[in-house]
């Protein structure tokens, strides 16, 4: 009973380390695979807490649906060998009660459960009275207020120990990733629970192994607190999620390349010089705003004609051209296309918005 206190105390500290690294198979399949991927995970020195998925929630019935409780054992012995803790998905109570049976020392919840409360409810409930560290994966929907709700359930139910993943959001048709980052909603969910550790997950964001790197460095540009990423030692014989799993030597590579950068540093000249800089932006910033509501109030002018002759208005041909003509001046001052699209859709919403106080006025 005292080393299983001492392990969790362990757990605690360990969920606590930036940047935390957590890797593993997608799905557990053999005793030898799972042995051999923690015997190697271990040997890079890299990684904190070994993943394994045990019962797979699959989009389509017919692939491979996790190996299911008998696997566990064989994460318990792993462990035993190799010292690294486990964690495994958790979609129901029996699941959870199984995996702390074997001594499961971090549970997750996966991206097709945050979506229902009901199963994150379950899951709660199951985990009353219970010490041990539960990450939340975001939903598959971009739902800020879901992956909140989820995180509540959890938490309400005592857990102390609380995580989100990162994992992208599913949309419709091909895009550069398997689930798009979307990463302001990750920033957003940083922004409002500060103290909770924010994991990104660039193996189900990207569902490819060519850009893990690319979006595992812009996590930690971005200040998250760690990744979790897809390793197996026959990446492509993988039985779920091949595509986007690397050999654990490869995990290795890719965190020793990785630039890991600090959220602050002790030195005067840059904290003055940022300062200084960060004062012209709020003074810029300032200014936009002025510009913006000067330009609203001749939107509103514009509104007084148009109520006065019974005009639309919107007005389509001039959308075409105000949209065409920004485009083509941010162009040239070194602006995107798809930033000055979504900047003038937001400028003319607005100014619909005060018209329409005029003309229905
Ligand atoms: C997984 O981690 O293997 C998994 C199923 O992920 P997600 O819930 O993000 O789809
Ligand atoms: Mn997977």
């Amino acid at each position: 009973m005292e080393t299983l206190t001492a392990q969790k105390q362990d757990i605690k500290e360990v969920i606590k380390k930036s940047p935390l690294i957590i890797s593993g198979p997608c799905s557990a399949e053999t005793e030898d695979q799972v042995m051999q991927t923690a015997i190697r995970l271990a040997a890079t020195g890299k990684v904190d807490i070994m993943r394994a998925g045990i019962w797979k929630p699959r989009t389509r019935p017919g692939s491979f649906e996790g190996i299911g409780t008998k696997g566990l054992p064989w994460m318990q012995q792993a462990k035993k060998e190799t010292g690294l803790p486990v964690a495994v998905e958790v979609a129901t109570a029996k699941q959870v009660e199984d995996a702390l049976h074997f001594d499961v020392d971090v549970l997750w919840v996966g991206a097709r459960t945050t979506v229902n409360p009901f199963s994150v409810q379950e899951i709660a409930d199951a985990l009353k009275g219970v010490k041990v560290p539960v990450l939340i994966k975001n939903p598959i929907n971009p739902d800020l207020e879901l992956w909140i709700g989820g995180m509540e359930r959890i938490a309400k139910a005592g857990i102390e120990d609380l995580g989100l993943i990162h994992r992208g959001f599913s949309s419709y048709g091909n895009t550069e990733y398997r689930n798009a980052p979307m990463w302001h909603l990750a920033i957003e969910m940083k922004r409002r629970y500060p103290g909770i550790p924010m994991i990104n997950d660039p193996s189900h964001i990207c569902g490819r192994r060519d850009i893990l790197q690319e979006v595992a460095q812009k996590a930690i540009d971005l200040d998250f607190d760690g990744l979790i990423i897809e390793s197996h030692i026959d990446p492509d014989n993988a039985w779920s999620d091949a595509k986007q799993q690397i050999t654990p030597e490869v995990l290795a590579e890719m965190l020793e390349a990785i630039r890991w950068r600090k959220d602050d540093v002790a030195s005067a000249e840059y904290h003055a010089a940022l300062e200084k800089l960060r004062q012209q932006i709020n003074q810029l910033d300032d200014e936009l705003l002025q510009v913006l509501s000067t330009r609203m109030k001749v939107a509103e002018k514009i509104g007084e004609y148009k109520k006065n002759n019974d005009i639309t208005i919107l007005q389509t041909n001039r959308w075409n051209e105000i949209l065409e003509r920004a485009v083509s001046k941010g162009n040239k001052v070194g602006l995107s296309e798809d930033f000055i699209t979504k900047y003038m859709d937001a400028v003319h919403m607005e100014s619909i918005h005060h018209q329409n106080k005029i003309m229905n006025s």
